[in-house]
């Protein structure tokens, strides 16, 4: 008895509130498997009426099972639905009420009806409290003289404490008029859904669609512990009561479910509030700061080797992405922060692997004739009964092997004569048939943490039951240039300026490596400038490119040096200058060289590893392979070089200038040629190590 979809609605018995969000409105959340979509403000009962029953029916249409929570009782103390309505069904006094009451975005009759309820029951009472300036017959305004012919509060009532009752129609906390007004709406969505709703404690909840009667008071400690700052109240409250509710076990849910009063209805999840409290309570762990010093270097090296220097960053950089739970449908592309064990084998039981008829055992060479059994087996269902040795069953692909069946045999080998099979053998044990966890085993470890979820994984988690997982939030990385040449590009640029082509280059880069870009901007050489950028930023990394050298106008360097926590990185490497590595305000700043060749090598051999550390992904080297060159080339020992190259006719040719400057070459190219740190000489024919862009995980 499980929900797919938990949706948690906040009612309220007043009229429009407006097209901006407010308090003391309807509010309502969605939620699936712990996880919540934002809430959604609905102004009037009219636009939530159909709001609620649109969802509904999509949730449906795709095949998930929704419950619905409203905040105000679904039945009266009991007694009254027999005295009003004549029934002690509450479901047949929630049709008197969609017969009586008119609702609208400006006015309602909610407190003309409820006089007339008391005047018909010839008491001062049950209900109290006018709204309206002028005076309802039968509707006191106080409990002045007050009567009440029933029980002032439903037995949850007594036990929630805090709860008001059913009767109050005006002041703080009336819920009596958001159940006048509501119970018209649920009696609509009842009879427009059918038989594939039901309501709760009233009905047998096997339908698709639960209607159950909430209270956000039960967690009040926790709804305000975890409303975010500047969040509406009602917001808060439907947001994290849908996540507790979703995120209940199947025992805990089904335990709530078996209380309730069939008459009054019920506060689900009342009495098990420790329940609640413990579906909020997120294992995701928060991942500790980085050390500021993360980017020091030994002292006295003059220039370090590429792998020293990568050494060190793997070294020093550990995740720093938030982990949060998502489902399997948000979960593509993102990082898993703990490894999946399966919740289920695949197949769960055996199975039929075509359309044909099965049986137990093999079957030696020759002709074999077995009677049929009725019935069949087709995927879904489950065989009713055992198929006794000697004797075979029709089965559909698919389907649940029945008790006594462990072979099957393909239909186009079998002639069907009567009540029975004709095939000829020989047929092994186990033919066309698939084990139960043949391919996954229940509480198997499937996916490894840092593993980038792909569309195929996605499947495999949803076969082995797999709802949600723990993830990386995807990491927020900004791009700045700097540089008082740059202009924007596409703008009018005096002679003296350069388009700044780094910045949509490095944007894409971040893109296709998985994380979320983020344009910062462009900056002069001006410091001050330049530490308001970096101070905005609201990032996980920023990646900058310009003004990471030694000279004068190298400002990135110098403001990462002032702020104490920068290291220039002289690594040999051609193409690059020095790299400006540091922390600003706690955040990894990569600086890069402005020329667009280095910037963009350097990324991807320095920077891309490093972010995937940061985004949980772990260490991820570049991968290439060894090809036949397609130049020549002679170069001098002490530095890497990475060529812009592309394979043509199973050879790696190379561009044409090594010129750090000719961005043409970068555009040309598909991957880089990497010729290591000693002496080289490159005939035609010679192995070199070419990767490609994807093989840096673009
Ligand atoms: P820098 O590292 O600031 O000394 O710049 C090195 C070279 O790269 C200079 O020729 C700059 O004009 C050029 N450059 C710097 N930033 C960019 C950019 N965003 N786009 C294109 N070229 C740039
Ligand atoms: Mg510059």
């Amino acid at each position: 008895m499980m929900f797919d979809t938990v949706i948690v609605v906040d009612w309220s018995g007043g009229n429009d509130r407006g097209a901006k969000p407010v308090k003391d409105a309807i509010w309502a959340c969605v939620a699936r498997a712990g996880v919540t979509e934002a809430p959604v403000y609905l102004r009037t009962r009219q636009v939530a009426e159909a709001w609620i029953g649109d969802l509904i029916q999509a949730e449906r249409a795709a095949g998930r099972r929704v419950m619905v929570g409203f905040d105000f009782p679904f039945g009266y103390p009991q007694g009254f639905a027999q005295a009003v309505a004549g029934s002690n069904d509450p479901l047949t006094l929630w049709d008197w009420f969609v017969a009586r009451i008119e609702d609208g975005p400006k006015t309602n009759n909610r407190f003309d009806v409820a006089g007339a309820i008391n005047l018909a029951l010839g008491a001062k009472g049950p209900f109290w409290g006018n709204g309206l300036q002028r005076d309802v017959d039968g509707l006191p305004r106080t409990k002045t003289g007050y009567e009440n012919p029933f029980a002032e509060r439903r037995k949850a009532e007594i036990l929630a404490k805090g709860a008001f009752a059913v009767w109050q129609l005006s002041g703080a906390g009336s819920v009596g008029s958001q159940a006048l007004m509501g119970l018209p709406v649920l009696a609509r969505l009842r009879h427009r859904f059918g038989d594939d709703l039901a309501v709760w404690p009233f009905q047998q909840l096997e339908a698709g669609i639960a209607l159950v009667e909430v209270w956000p008071s039960l967690i009040a400690p926790e709804i305000a512990a975890q409303a975010q700052a500047d969040e509406i109240k009602d917001a808060a409250q439907v947001r994290v009561l849908a996540q507790a509710l979703s995120a209940l076990s199947p025992a805990q849910l089904a335990a709530m479910l078996a209380d309730g009063d069939a008459q009054e209805g019920w506060i689900l999840g009342l009495g098990h509030e420790d329940a609640l409290r413990g579906a909020l309570r997120t294992d995701d762990p928060v991942p500790p700061p980085l050390s500021n010093d993360c980017f020091a270097l030994p002292p006295g090296v003059a220039w370090t080797p590429v792998d020293d220097a990568l050494d060190l960053l793997q070294e020093r950089l550990t995740p720093v992405a938030r982990v949060e739970t998502v489902t399997v449908q948000q979960a593509l592309g993102r990082v898993l922060a703990a490894p999946v064990t399966s919740l289920r084998s695949n197949p769960p039981r055996p199975n039929t692997a075509v359309d044909g008829y099965g049986f137990a055992g093999a079957r030696d060479t020759g002709v074999h004739v077995l009677p049929l059994v009725a019935g069949r087996a087709a995927a879904g269902g489950d065989f009713d009964g055992a198929v006794p040795a000697g004797h075979a069953v029709r089965v559909l692909t698919g389907a649940v092997l029945p008790a006594g069946v462990d072979t099957v045999v393909l239909q186009e080998d079998v002639t069907v004569d009567g009540g029975r099979i004709a095939f000829n053998g020989p047929v092994k044990a186990g033919a066309n048939s698939r084990r139960a966890g043949e391919d996954v085993a229940a509480g198997e470890v499937i996916l490894q943490q840092g593993r980038r979820l792909t569309a195929a994984d996605l499947a495999l988690l949803a076969a082995v039951g797999v709802g949600a997982v723990q993830t990386f939030a995807a990491l927020r990385v900004g791009v700045l240039s700097t540089g008082d040449e740059l202009a924007e590009a596409g703008s009018d640029a005096g002679e003296t300026q350069i388009f700044d082509a780094n910045r949509p280059m490095l944007l894409g880069l971040l893109t296709r490596l998985g994380h979320e870009a983020v344009d910062l901007g462009r900056v002069n050489d001006d410091r001050v400038a330049l530490a308001k950028a970096l101070d905005a930023a609201q990032v996980d990394a920023i990646l900058t490119s310009g003004g990471a050298s030694a000279g004068d106008e190298d400002h990135v360097s110098a403001l990462l040096r002032d702020a104490g926590a920068m290291a220039l990185w002289r690594i040999a490497v051609k193409p690059g200058r020095p790299l400006a590595l540091g922390m600003w305000n706690g955040t990894p700043v990569f600086g890069l060289p402005g020329n667009p060749v280095a910037a963009m090598v350097c990324t991807l051999v320095f920077a891309a590893p490093a972010l995937g550390l940061l985004a949980g992904v772990g260490w991820q080297a570049p991968q290439g392979f060894m090809v036949p060159a397609g130049f020549e080339k002679s170069k001098k020992p002490g530095r890497r070089e990475y060529l812009r190259a592309r394979m043509r006719d199973g050879v790696a040719e190379v561009f044409r200038s090594e010129g750090s400057g000719r961005i043409s070459g970068l555009s040309w190219a598909e991957g880089l040629v990497e010729l290591p740190d000693g002496a080289l000489t490159v005939k035609h024919g010679d192995p070199v190590l070419f990767i490609p862009w994807g093989g840096f995980g673009l």
